[in-house]
């Protein structure tokens, strides 16, 4: 895949993903007695919930490990086929 801005406007340096937004669960030990929780120190990844942020003009999220930049995607014509996704 291309993108129309491969490297960070800040700093310079190539992109080295998307930012991606990944839902999960902070799991609670079993309650006390009077229904007080703790957490368990463990999350639960749904990874099936992982989708491509992207700005407000629709431009895909970037980032070089430090900084965040908007891009178009010029090559496939979606992040969903560039990530290989079936549209069936
Ligand atoms: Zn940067």
């Amino acid at each position: 895949m291309r993108f129309k801005v491969p490297k960070c406007p800040q700093c310079g340096a190539d992109a080295i993903g998307t930012v991606e937004r990944v839902w999960g669960i902070a799991e609670f030990d079993p309650p006390d007695e009077d229904g007080t929780v703790e957490y368990s120190g463990y999350t639960r990844i749904l990874w099936d919930s992982q989708t491509t942020e992207s700005t407000a003009n629709d431009a895909t999220l970037l980032t070089c490990g430090t900084h965040e930049w908007g891009s178009d995607l010029l090559e496939p014509d979606t992040i969903e086929e560039a990530k290989g996704v079936s549209h069936a």
